[in-house]
Parts: structure tokens; sequence; C-alpha cells
């Protein structure tokens, strides 16, 4: 078994996996039949990253389990954006009872494994689960699984330590994501949608964000790999592509990053819908000031990429923006929004919403439900301010009680309410 193990560098960061090329029985010797079942929280990236490690599973001999009560092995696939994602990841461990084998990957659990290793002290830092993977370790979850490999809580197997991998060059990446993309990118189709990941992590750092921490440094994936999987894609049949990344604006092909017609997010988007068989392209998440005239020229011209734009505001208040680090002020947003209006006028827009951020007065928060009037969002997300670990905002006192916040919520949530019956509105991606 091991002698087949090949290990790879993914981004940053190794990782292992199966060489799946028929090579006699040895090969499934130790690998048990066993039922697995993911559950996956959050967003669609973590949607996403499960296809990929049910992918692997399967393709190492795992069979899909029909419910957690069924399966030998559960993977919680989990979201750490807000506290509460993290207390539905622990109460499910909570009720998992018997024998079965508790994995945990994705945000929630590298904020564990971060906890660790810099020894911070905190209720939830040891949690009973028998393996650990951050979101940059879940390609080795088969390998881990199918070898039966000695248990170790930190992810990976012995030797794979988070900070000896970070020494990876970007040579070594960049001919390794061939490989990765050979493995993971060929996946099974069975509806006329798929999602590509295009980029990973972010580096804005917005000041009441885990995501940085939790998925690490951006990391475009290079063009060859996102358009050879749409392209294999559209030869099986699919004909809307769902592109991801925690900011897709700032996507830029890494082999390309010196020369004059860079391969960006607006090349990237045009040279997907030339793909015979594509209909319809839909990509999240923007970050406004990103979003260039490039990209809006691009969307107004070009009818197949979707005009249902998600362009998360957070707040209306400059103050509550300039302290979440957002880089952009009210006016550029409405500035934004009005751009994209006069050049696409059947836009649709959807947005995220924080209410009770440290600092925030009633005159900020007004200054929020003033700009939902401005906007008239077709649909928004709305969320109570929590802190989250190693954060910037960590460190501000959050001073809004929660029965305000509770309340701000509820009135942004009515005021949606009256906008949408005034005008109607749109599914979300
Ligand atoms: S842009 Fe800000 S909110 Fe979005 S993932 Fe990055 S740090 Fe988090």
């Amino acid at each position: 078994m091991t002698g087949h193990l090949k290990n790879i560098k993914l981004w940053n960061i190794k990782i292992y996996y199966i060489d799946s090329r028929p090579r006699g029985n040895d090969f499934m010797e130790g690998v048990k039949k066993n039922r697995v079942f993911i559950k996956t929280y959050g967003c669609q990236m973590n949607f996403h990253d499960s296809g990929l490690i049910e992918d692997g599973l399967l393709k190492n001999g795992f069979d899909k389990a029909g419910s957690i009560k069924d399966a030998d092995i559960v993977i919680l696939n989990t979201c750490s954006v807000r506290d509460n994602a993290d207390h539905k990841v622990v109460s499910e461990i909570g009720r998992l009872k018997g024998d079965k084998k508790i994995v945990l990957a994705g945000c929630f659990a590298k904020q564990i494994k971060l906890k660790k290793e810099f020894g911070v002290n905190i209720n939830n830092a040891d949690i009973p689960a028998d393996y650990c993977f951050a979101p940059d370790e879940i390609l080795s979850i088969p390998e881990i699984l199918a070898g039966n490999l000695e248990k170790n809580y930190n992810g990976g197997i012995k030797g794979n330590g988070f900070k000896e991998e970070l020494k990876a060059t970007a040579e070594d990446d960049y001919q390794n994501f061939n490989l990765v993309e050979e493995y993971f990118y060929n996946k099974k189709i069975d509806s006329g949608f798929a999602t590509i990941k295009i980029i990973e992590g972010c580096n804005n750092f917005c000041s009441y964000c885990i995501v940085p921490f939790v998925r690490g440094k951006e990391r475009s994936i290079p063009f060859k790999i996102i358009y050879n999987s749409a392209k294999r894609y559209a030869d099986k049949g699919v004909g809307e592509l769902l592109l991801l990344g925690q900011n897709v604006n700032s996507y830029l092909s890494p082999d390309d990053v010196n020369k004059k017609n860079k391969k960006d997010f607006s090349y990237m988007l045009e040279s997907l819908t030339k793909i015979d068989g594509i209909k319809k392209i839909k990509f999240l998440t923007s970050h406004p000031k990103d979003f260039n005239d490039k990209l809006i020229e691009l969307i107004s011209a070009n009818d197949k990429i979707s005009k249902n734009i998600h362009l998360p505001v957070q707040a209306g208040s400059d103050r509550i923006l300039s302290a979440m680090n957002r880089g952009y002020i009210r006016r550029d947003y409405l500035n934004l929004i009005e751009k994209l209006r006069k050049k696409c006028p059947d836009a649709a827009f959807s947005t995220d919403i924080i209410v009770g951020f440290p600092g925030e007065t009633d005159e900020d928060f007004e200054m929020t439900l003033s700009l939902m009037d401005e906007v008239k969002f077709d649909f928004i997300f709305g969320f109570k301010y929590s802190p989250r670990p190693f954060t910037k905002a960590l460190e501000f006192n959050d001073d809004v009680p929660l029965e305000v916040k509770k309340e701000r919520l509820e009135r942004v949530f009515q005021k949606q309410k009256e906008i949408k019956s005034l005008r109607g509105g749109y599914q979300p991606l």
C-alpha cells in the first residue's frame, strides 16, 4: 500500500494521494469497505470540498452511507465563520455515539489546530475527533482513511506538519497542480450543473473574519486546469458552471503574473463562455473593492455570464466599514451598484449584512437601513456579529448587547421584506 502513495504539494501544502492506476490486488489489501457519511456545514466552498472528499473516498473503495446512523465513518466538513457554526459542530459530535470514526475537516478543524499550535486555551480546543484536517489538507483524507494509518489528531500522516510544508516553492506547486487536475478534477457528472473552485484563501483580513486564518493566503488555481475542467464538464453535458472563491475578483493565474495580458478573472470568464456547450456561468463571491470596469463591461456584453451578482456590503456606515477593514466607503459601493445597473439594467443584487459590529451605534445602524433603501437588494443574508478567534476585531469591545443585535437583525429582515414586497425578487445562487 505505502509503495503506491504519491506525495504532491497543493498550493503551499504538501498532500498525499493514492495513485489510482491499476496495479494488482495488493492495492485493495487493507482497504476496508467502510461506509462513510459526509455532513457539510457552511458555504458553497465547503460543499465543493465535500464533493472532492467524496470522489476520493469512492475511488478508494469506500461506500456511501445513507445517513449518519448507517455510517462507520462520519466526516464533518465544518464552517467557522460565526460562533453558532462552531456550536453546531460541537453539538453534532456530542450526539455521535458508538464506535464511529469521527473525522473533522474544514474551517473549524483548522481553528482547532491553530488553537493547539498557539496554545490558545478556549474550551472547544479539545474535542473528541479521531482525525482533524484543515481545508488545505482535505485531499489527503482518502489516503489516510484507506491506509488505516495511525490515528493522528493533527491531520496528515506523520511528518506532514503544517510549518514544514510552507517551504514548498511556487514551481513545485505548479507542477503538482497537474496531478491534482488528473486526480480530483476528473469528477463524476450527475447533473447539468457543476462547481469549480478557482481561488482559495483570502488576503483581505476584514477585521471580523476568520477565513484568512483558516483557509490561508490567496492562491489562484492555474487557468489551464480550470479551463480543462470546464471543457471536460461541457463535453459530458454540463451547461451551467458556478465558479467559487472567497474573492473571485482577485483571481490571477499563477503561471502568468509577469506577462502583459494577464489571465485574470475577466479573461477566464470570457474564455469559459467560449467553450461549446457552456450556457451560463455564475460566480461567488465578489469583493466590491475588486469589481473593476473591465469586468462590468464583460458582464454587460456577454449573455452567458449571470447577472445575479452577490456583492457583500456588510454595513452602511463609513465608520463601521473602516473598522471592518473593508477597503471601500459607502459612496464607493453605491457608485459600483449604479455603474452595474446602468450597464446591466436586468442585474439582480444580493448582499451580506452584519449587525452589531463593535461600536455600531443606532446612527451607524440606520445608515445600513438607508443603504438597503437606496440599493433595493433582491436578496440579503443578515447576521449578528460574533467575535472570532485570531481576528483583529477580537481586540475590540463587543459592546452591542445581544438583545440589540437581535432587534437590529430583525429590522434588517423587516426592511428587506418591505423592499421585496415592492419589487419582487429572485432566488440567490
Ligand atoms: S474578503 Fe473579508 S469577509 Fe471575505 S473571506 Fe476575505 S477576509 Fe473574509
